[in-house]
């Protein structure tokens, strides 16, 4: 018996390009048998739902409402329904996933964290950190940022990615022997998304068991297809790529570090 979980979901409620709502996510994974998914909207640093001129606990109440129609949807279908977000610094995004809203209506200051920060707070109340799609390139994005130093894990294969993001990421995770997961980044459920995600071998209770599987790199399968990094990474070469050093700041990386 296996125990699939999405890792990486935007509702219309929390994200500004979100197109289901909470509950119409919940019904469609269900539908499509999953235990579970991580509500993860773009935080306050990405492309948010959320008016930045309200007050701290209006944007926090806001921001929290796509998970609650999902949580409230899961408890009706029966699909456990998990609480994390995502947050954007340089064209970068990483998922946190253990704190919950209490946590963010009595951190306004998270919304100034840098990736150094969010890692060291969310830590210490009790969380963790991946990396989303490392390698993504996209108009928007003017250079590669790559913060696993500041983070539990990285995304290696993401739905919204081309495969060739996928296999930098891949090999990248390999080359820093770094801890690894898959996500839909799913923002429109509908009769044909591709799912990813993982699949445990034991259902989580909680968002700590979550939290404690990915601290103590416990393994899991990755549910993509199975031929996402085997694709050729000619085709499409990567834009300037940095690596943060352990103070966050930048240090170019160049191509060759791909021979691993
Ligand atoms: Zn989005
Ligand atoms: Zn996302």
């Amino acid at each position: 018996m296996s125990y699939r979980y999405e890792t990486h979901l935007h509702t219309c409620q929390g994200s500004a390009c979100g197109v289901s709502t909470g509950a119409e996510h919940a019904r469609y994974y269900k539908s499509a048998g999953y235990q579970g998914i991580f509500v993860t909207d773009h935080f306050f640093g990405g492309n948010t739902a959320v008016p930045r001129e309200l007050p701290w606990r209006e944007r926090i109440h806001w921001f929290c409402s796509g998970f609650e129609d999902a949580w409230n949807e899961g408890q009706k279908v029966g699909l456990d329904v998990f609480f994390g977000w995502e947050e954007s610094f340089d064209g970068d995004d990483y998922l946190v996933y253990g704190l919950d809203k209490q946590f963010m209506l009595d951190h306004p200051e998270m919304e100034h964290w840098s990736r150094k920060d969010q890692y060291e707070a969310v830590h210490a109340a009790g969380g963790c950190v991946i990396q989303a799609h490392p390698f993504r390139m996209r108009g928007y994005i003017q250079a590669i940022h790559l913060g696993d130093r500041f983070a539990d894990g990285v995304e290696i294969a993401n739905a919204g990615n081309t495969p060739a993001q996928d296999v930098y990421a891949a090999h990248y995770a390999r080359q820093h022997q770094l801890y690894t997961i898959t996500g839909s980044d799913n923002h429109r459920s509908h009769e044909d998304s591709a799912l990813y995600g993982v699949a445990l071998d034991q259902p989580l209770d909680s968002i700590q068991d979550w939290v404690q599987h990915i601290l103590t790199r416990q393994p899991h399968v990755l549910l993509c297809p199975a031929d996402r990094w085997d694709s050729p990474t000619e085709a499409e070469p990567l834009i300037r790529t940095y690596r943060m050093d352990a103070a966050n700041q930048r240090v170019e990386l160049h191509g060759d570090w791909r021979t691993w």
